[in-house]
């Protein structure tokens, strides 16, 4: 859970980064010697759409993202004014695409840790990237759709 990502666990049921045993949940058993599964690292769904792919996945944290896309679009709706929104357009439109990139870096590990029991990694990593080919267009789209009514 701290690392959030599938870690192998020591003898004492503890992370390798230390973190204690409390923190480790799931269970994942493979071979000896076969290489654990891993979690893709990024999200692509969770980055484009992170409303829909939030509330789909339990996530509510993505619904708060409709709020700052709501104030986002506002800022880039005076930055033609002057320099000054200008700069503030770019600065709020790098901090929420930063912010959707966080989210979906955590995104994977979260979302699987509630359905571990019921999917396998692989699974997991091929519903998503289901996911990611339904949400990716639609996030462009709606990029291209705020960019075009914006800058035209
Ligand atoms: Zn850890």
């Amino acid at each position: 859970v701290a690392c959030d990502k599938l870690v192998e666990r020591r003898d004492d049921g503890s992370c390798p980064a230390s973190h204690p045993a409390e923190a480790v949940t799931g269970d994942v058993r493979v071979e000896a010697g076969e290489p654990g599964p891993r979690l893709p690292r990024f999200n692509w769904a969770a980055f484009a759409l992170p409303p829909v792919w939030g509330v789909a996945h339990g996530q509510w944290a993505g619904a708060f993202f409709l709020p700052i896309w709501l104030f986002a679009d506002s800022i880039l709706a005076t930055a033609r004014m002057n320099a000054v929104t200008r700069v503030a357009a770019v600065v709020v439109v790098a901090a929420t695409l930063a912010f959707q990139a966080y989210f979906a870096k955590r995104a994977n590990g979260i979302a699987w840790r509630r359905v571990w029991q019921q999917v396998s990694v692989e699974e997991f990593a091929r519903s998503q990237r289901y996911w990611a080919y339904a949400c990716v267009p639609v996030g462009l789209a709606l990029a291209g759709l705020v960019i075009g009514y914006r800058a035209f």
